[in-house]
């Protein structure tokens, strides 16, 4: 500790302790929302592998024959769990869409902001996801959307996929 009244030739400014931040932040685990994906760590790996593999599925009901979104390993409908992977379309119109201007959690890049996010409506399911490519001056609802699969940097060294939506080109 320093002391107060340690100052320097009658300078009345005492000497102030000096204190150091980290150069970097480790995210804590908690804010790394996007989860991982293994068969180890997630029953609905099987959805990130198709994803990773550029599909986008997810799970339906052989009993009752409901879609679900997300997937599911227990059908909310019947509680049935005899649930199987489809496909579902890659392309789907803008339901509704907002953008993000600030306020992101510790960790997540400033420079991204601000970006949009929406839902799409893909026909069977409709789905929350980020609008890439496009400022939200630039869209409007019943836009078309096709997927996008990106890849997730860090924080773990697990390879890892997400979806996002951009514009779809040339339609
Ligand atoms: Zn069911």
């Amino acid at each position: 500790m320093t002391d107060p009244s340690d100052s320097i030739d009658g300078d009345p400014t005492p000497k102030r302790e000096r204190v150091s931040v980290p150069d970097e932040v480790d995210l804590p685990r908690l804010l790394d929302f996007y989860e991982l994906q293994t068969e180890a760590q997630t029953e609905i790996h099987e959805f990130y592998d198709n994803l990773r593999d550029g599909r986008l599925t997810t799970t339906r009901c052989t009993d009752c024959e409901e879609i679900h979104y997300p997937p599911r390993i227990v059908c909310p409908e019947c509680t049935g769990d005899d649930l199987e992977y489809v496909d579902l379309p890659h392309e789907g119109e803008l339901f509704a869409f907002s953008e993000v201007r600030g306020g992101l959690p510790l960790g997540l890049a400033e420079h991204d902001v601000p970006y949009v996010v929406g839902v799409v409506d893909l026909g069977p399911v409709r789905l929350s996801a980020r609008i890439d490519d496009a400022s939200y001056a630039d869209l409007e609802i019943g836009d078309p959307v096709a997927l996008k699969v990106v890849e997730i940097d860090g924080p773990t060294d697990e390879d890892r996929v997400f979806y996002r939506f951009e514009p779809s080109k040339g339609l």
